[in-house]
């Protein structure tokens, strides 16, 4: 006999053709990467009804793990809590590189038969939601004919990442023109460059930077990574025995489920830790460094002035990075660029580093929903005027959410979050016989905070006018807490007096009002 998700499975392939070229559905994803395609396996999971479509920009899956090609790209989160909740990572690596990752995706896109509903090539510009007709309508370009083509939806869901595509955040260098070797930048990454017996600079000290260093090693004549200030780096073991014999022994999802928990736990361990004892987390890290590097290695270059976790903390597989260092095929500066010169750079201590290919690891640009110009009844929205509630609808803006993962932990744990709630309320709606939800803040909630939370990383500061804003308490504050988020995002009531359905306030809505001039009086 056929189980549940069978039948499911079978309903979706049946409508899979007639959606997939269908220009009005109940549901528009924007974009195919990791939060997308989870989006829409939860979709077909949990609310088999509702037709719906993906417009992804590329021509393939996976996002950031299709764009980004630099020598060694990976993930510096473990995959055990990277992977979806509903499809076990079964390899034994702890961090994997970016063409298994984009295999993971493509591969639950195709198990859960989402691949017929996403139509690549398409770039969304704009998305307009009527109050009128209680739909959105979105415009379309097909970027490799230039025609534009319309979609309507009844929810609209922004999976688009939180940065430019087009291009990645590029400082300008004092006399970069009057270097004579090549500019590189990691997000568009040459597909032959040659890089064997060539002296390679590095500029950045985040994650991209420290994955790049050890790959290169393997060809190039020497690499530098130059950085402005050192960033926290920890090493964990490229394939975790203890996970391994886990997948060894039980059958994939017990392990994986058994390795997810585990994770879980010790990800927050460490953040939680970080916070309360900042004094000795700091020590731990920096004694595993030096006790990897070996004296060889000045610890300045690892001794960031900031406290763990008050910016992203970088991993790496096995000490790949201080076994480069140690056996001198790389090389750390901590110092500020004075100027580039013909054949490489001089430093503001007066220092000369040459180079014949200078890799600008230099991070990333932000930009929320993949520059989509979005109204409401005309009114155009911006997000940094918004809240966000329970960090994945906007305050104001009617059916629809965003997918944003978390920035202490693996991204795809609060993906999974957001989409579950998403469908719990599309349901809900189905139930209640409701067309439009919006949520309505009537207690001035607003804090500065931004939806990236308390995170100190260049790009996010840089971002602060772009990002929509968080509130001071729940459901405007973004938890960035996956525990605490569960019951938040699966079990609480969805008509909590905040999200106001068919224009009508709930009654709670309306206590709430009643009571804020008290609750402001007297201070509760
Ligand atoms: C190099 C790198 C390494 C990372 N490593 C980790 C990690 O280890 N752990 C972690 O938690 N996070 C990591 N991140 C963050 C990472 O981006 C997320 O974890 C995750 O991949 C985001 O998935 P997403 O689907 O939300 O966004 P993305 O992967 O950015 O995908 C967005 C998709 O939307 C499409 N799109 C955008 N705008 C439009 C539009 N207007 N119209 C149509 N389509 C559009 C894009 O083409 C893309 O396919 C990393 C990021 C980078 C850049």
């Amino acid at each position: 006999m056929k189980n549940y998700w069978d039948l499911i499975m079978q309903k979706q392939t049946a409508s899979s053709s007639a959606v997939s070229s269908a220009r009005s559905v109940d549901v528009l994803i924007i974009g195919a990467g990791l939060s997308g395609i989870g989006a829409a396996c939860h979709l077909s999971r949990e609310c088999p009804n509702k037709t719906f479509a993906i417009i992804e920009r590329r021509d393939a899956i996976g996002g950031t793990w299709d764009l980004f090609r630099y020598p060694g790209i990976r993930s510096d989160s473990d995959m055990y809590t990277f992977g979806y909740n509903f499809k076990p990572w079964t390899e034994p690596r702890v961090l994997a590189d970016g063409p298994s990752i984009k295999r993971y995706v493509t591969e639950t896109a195709r198990e859960f038969n989402v691949e017929p509903h996403i139509r690549f090539g398409r770039k969304v510009v704009s998305a307009d939601w009527s109050s009128i007709k209680k739909h959105w309508k979105v415009e379309v370009l097909n970027e490799a004919t230039s025609k534009s083509e319309s979609y309507t939806a009844s929810f609209l869901i922004g999976a688009t990442g939180y940065y430019n595509y087009d291009a990645g955040y590029r400082p300008k260098f004092e006399g970069e023109s009057k270097f004579k070797g090549q500019f590189v930048h990691p997000q568009h990454w040459p597909e032959n460059l040659d890089y064997a017996g060539k002296r390679v600079v590095i500029i950045g000290s985040g994650a991209t930077a420290i994955t790049l260093v050890p790959s290169m090693t393997d060809k190039a004549a020497h690499v530098t990574m130059l950085q402005r200030s050192p960033t926290y780096i920890l090493s964990v073991p490229a394939v975790d025995p203890v996970a391994a014999q886990l997948q060894k022994y039980l059958p994939s999802k017990i392990a994986y489920r058994l390795n997810r928990t585990r994770n879980i736990g010790i990800q927050r361990f460490l953040y939680e830790a970080s916070r309360r004892h900042p004094k000795l987390v700091r020590r731990l890290i920096l004694s595993r460094i030096k006790a990897q590097v070996g004296d060889k290695v000045d610890m300045r270059h690892f001794t960031p002035t900031y406290n763990p976790w008050d910016q992203r903390l970088c991993v790496v597989p096995s000490g790949d990075l201080f076994k480069a260092l140690r056996k001198g095929k790389a090389s750390i500066e901590t110092d500020i660029i004075d100027t580039f010169t013909a054949d490489g750079i001089k430093l503001r201590s007066g220092e000369k580093i040459k180079a014949d290919i200078v890799v600008t690891a230099t991070g990333l640009e932000v930009q929320m929903l993949g520059g989509v110009v979005v109204h409401v009844d005309g009114e155009p929205v911006m997000p940094k005027e918004h809240l966000t509630y329970k960090g994945t609808m906007l305050q104001d803006v009617p059916n629809a959410a965003i997918i944003i993962g978390y920035t202490n932990a693996s991204w795809t744990l609060r993906a999974d979050l957001a989409s579950e709630y998403i469908c719990r309320v599309i349901n809900y709606m189905d139930r209640k016989g409701y067309q439009v939800v919006v949520p309505r803040d009537h207690e001035d909630s607003a804090s500065d905070d931004t939806v990236m939370g308390a995170l100190a990383s260049g790009y996010i500061q840089r971002a602060a006018d772009r990002l929509p804003r968080q509130g001071k308490r729940a459901p405007w504050r973004v938890v960035q807490n996956y525990l605490q988020e569960i019951p938040l995002m699966r079990r609480s009531p969805i008509n909590d007096g905040v999200l106001e359905f068919d224009g009508r306030p709930s009654r709670q809505n309306v206590i709430n009002r009643l009571i804020r001039p008290m609750r402001l009086a007297t201070g509760l």
